[in-house]
């Protein structure tokens, strides 16, 4: 389903990707991990076109993300087209970034309707079926602020799906959380990966979510992926020393 190529990400001096390569099938659920500033945050926010690659090519079943080869040279693709593929993608952030003036119904249905022109009743009525899939049905009528920051974050889950996204990429999504509050967003997200088969992309801190909602981990140091395997192998015999030192350190 994604497909990066040998992409090239600079913040100035910062060579922060250092011509990555790798592919994520259809239906994979993959952690990111690895130290602070690593890139896997990066990762998701070319994902989310909020920052654009200095080099390589990114491309999503198959098409052309945000730029293509035209002979020998790497141009950006036609926005109108480059709208068109980044509505595959959806994305929750650490921050539920929910619209505090309107209700949790509102929030949800706001895009559906005006970037996938649902009517009013179609966009209520999915909304109204994802709050009950992420148990906030009672909810809809309420403002963002008057829920918690678990059930915030469950609503900003449900509008990401009202997107009908293929890829779904979560930033860190447990980390604003009380402790107690996390086990419900992770059910949520369990729930999601065992019922449909968008492709998730996970960057977390959170080895318990990484084991039980991926299927793959790829661990990220200066900008490429040294270590790669399922949960289990990853997170009991590690191969690499750093991977070894960054689990050791966080788990
Ligand atoms: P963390 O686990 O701390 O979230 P990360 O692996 O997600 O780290 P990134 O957030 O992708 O890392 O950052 C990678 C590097 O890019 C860091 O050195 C960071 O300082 C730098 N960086 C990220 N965004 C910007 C920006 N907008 N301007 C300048 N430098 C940036």
């Amino acid at each position: 389903a994604i497909q990066f190529q040998g992409v090239v990400k600079r913040f100035g001096d910062n060579v922060v990707l250092d011509g990555l390569d790798f592919s994520v099938a259809k239906g994979d659920r993959v952690t990111l991990i690895g130290p602070s500033g690593s890139g896997k945050t990066t990762i998701l926010r070319l994902l989310m076109t909020l920052e654009e690659a200095n080099g390589g090519l990114v491309y999503v079943d198959g098409d052309p993300y945000t730029h293509e080869m035209r002979g020998d040279k790497r141009v950006a693709i036609p926005e109108k087209r480059r709208s068109l593929v980044r509505r595959r993608v959806g994305m929750v952030f650490q921050q539920f970034n929910l619209f505090p003036n309107m209700t949790v119904l509102e929030n949800i249905i706001e895009a559906p309707i005006h970037v996938l022109g649902k009517t009013k009743a179609e966009a209520i009525a999915s909304a109204e079926a994802l709050l009950e899939k992420v148990g906030l049905a009672e909810k809809r009528d309420e403002r963002p602020n008057k829920l918690s920051g678990g059930q915030q974050q469950r609503v900003a889950i449900a509008r990401a799906l009202a997107l009908e996204p293929e890829i779904l990429l979560l930033d860190e999504v447990t980390s604003a959380l009380d402790p107690e509050l996390v086990a419900d967003v992770l059910g949520v997200l369990r729930n999601i990966a065992e019922t449909t088969d968008i492709t998730m992309l996970i960057v977390t801190h959170e080895m318990q979510f990484a084991r039980e909602v991926s299927n793959r981990v790829l661990m990220f140091d200066g900008g490429k992926i040294i270590e790669e395997a399922d949960p289990d192998t990853i997170f009991t015999s590690p191969t690499h020393e750093r991977t070894k030192e960054f689990l050791r350190a966080i788990l």
